[in-house]
């Protein structure tokens, strides 16, 4: 197909995808428990969106001449990588098939997906309108199946050329060992986070408090990049906590179906059981539990929105991803202290930083090591801004221009010249 046909392809996906909203946007409330608002508001047009950023960019993806010694003509080929092999975890399913897929598709590749063995749902619609907008059947292959099958076979396959992962920094471990043990193929990897969101005492606090909030809470905690270790500067300390537990008070939780519903039940049991153990350690290590704690209701995964204060570094729950609902709230004294705790973490993924002072945000968003800073902001995405994490969150980036370099291989072609005119 060529490039052309190919970015048509995805533009008709994109055009079915806000065709379908309603349907995609139930199917991934089903899939995974998120209220069927944020689908439908966020995340089926950030869908449509990336598709359409890879569908501009599918036409403009070529090589380039290369000046070298006169009597040669040297030009490069950005040739696809070839099978491309896509893991996905379940947190975002559709959003996670967006960031794999478009990319892949744009350089001209053939993809074999393995969704998250909790949520297969969305995959498999939205592949079905793909074939539907006229890509041709067997460019895209999605699997639904279980990690040490499935995805291990995946990983280590022969003729698989380039591997793409999103889930647990463990199983990035795994993958990446099963890829170098086969064909070495190459191997991004997007992987898990502890992200500090810092509260400086010049902060909005209104607003830092409400970005707080989203940051640890939206998407029911389970986010990667999710800011789960807010530091507050300690002469604005007690009002945000205040605050903070205010908001998650006010959180509403419940049926993801119902309007105005901004929290729904965790993924399954296992991450259900997970995050109160990581509430029960938290408060046996003294942190101050200033609201929540417990399971929402009676029946179902659902748990009270958590907020613990006067929480320290060596804390469990300061130091491990909790992945559900638990705000950990953190005092500082100084910006060079802030950075160095910020940073004393394993991840890398992102940062928040919340302040007034241009100085102190641009010492702050170069000190910080994160593959993303957002300030006086947080969750910011577009299609175009790159994402991927520093030390352990990660290898390599995704979306914007730089997912482009994942899926080509780059050949150059060296020709000789017999008689260069112009020596
Ligand atoms: P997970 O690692 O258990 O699973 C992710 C995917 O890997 C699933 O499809 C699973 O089936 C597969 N898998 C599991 N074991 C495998 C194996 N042995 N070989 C091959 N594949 C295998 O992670 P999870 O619990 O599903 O997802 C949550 C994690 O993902 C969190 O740590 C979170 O931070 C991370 N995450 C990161 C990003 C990011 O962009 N950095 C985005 C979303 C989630």
């Amino acid at each position: 197909m060529t490039a052309y046909e190919r970015s048509r392809v995805l533009l008709r996906f994109a055009d079915l995808v806000e065709k379908h909203n309603d349907e995609i946007s139930a199917l991934e409330s089903w899939n995974n428990g998120k209220p069927f608002e944020q689908a439908a508001k966020a995340e089926v047009p950030m869908l449509a969106r990336l598709f359409r950023y890879y569908a501009g960019w599918a036409d403009k993806i070529h090589g380039l001449t290369v000046p070298a010694d006169g009597n040669y003509h040297v030009q490069t080929l950005h040739e696809p990588i070839g099978v491309a092999g896509q893991i996905i975890p379940w947190n975002f399913p559709l959003l996670m098939f967006a960031w794999k897929v478009g990319p892949a598709l744009a350089c001209g590749n053939t993809i074999v997906l393995k969704t998250a063995e909790q949520t297969p749902l969305t995959a498999l619609y939205v592949g079905r309108l793909l074939l539907e907008a006229g890509l041709p059947p067997g460019v895209l292959n999605i699997v639904s199946g279980f990690g040490p099958t499935a995805g291990a076979a995946l990983a280590s396959h022969m003729d698989v050329d380039k591997l793409a992962f999103t889930g647990s920094t463990n199983t990035g471990k795994i993958v990446l060992e099963l890829a170098a043990r086969s064909n070495l193929k190459p191997v991004t990897l997007e992987l898990g986070g502890k992200s500090p969101f810092i509260v400086c005492e010049d902060a909005d606090i209104d607003h830092a408090v409400e970005l707080a909030h989203f940051a640890l809470f939206f998407n029911q905690g389970q986010c990667c990049c999710a800011g789960s270790r807010t530091f507050v500067h300690e002469s604005v300390y007690d009002e945000f906590t205040e605050k903070a537990k205010a908001r998650a008070l006010n959180r509403i939780v419940g049926d993801p179906f119902k309007k105005g519903v901004e929290q729904g039940p965790q993924i399954d049991s296992e991450q259900f059981k997970k995050i109160l153990k990581y509430i029960k350690s938290g408060v046996e290590s003294n942190a101050t539990l200033e609201c929540g704690g417990e399971r929402f209701g009676s029946k179902g995964y659902f748990i009270q929105p958590t907020v613990f204060s006067n929480v320290q570094d060596d804390m469990l729950i300061a130091q491990e991803e909790i992945f559900g609902p638990v705000q950990t709230i953190l005092k500082f004294k100084e910006i060079d202290e802030v950075i160095r705790r910020a940073n004393a973490s394993k991840y890398g993924l992102a940062a928040g930083v919340f302040t007034k002072n241009i100085d102190t945000a641009n010492t702050l968003t170069r000190a910080l090591r994160a593959g993303t800073v957002w300030v006086n902001c947080f969750d910011v995405f577009d299609a175009a801004i790159p994402f991927g994490g520093y030390k352990m969150s990660g290898i390599g980036r995704e979306k914007g221009i730089y997912s482009l370099s994942n899926y080509l291989q780059v050949k150059a072609v060296v020709t000789a010249l017999k008689k260069p005119a112009w020596l």
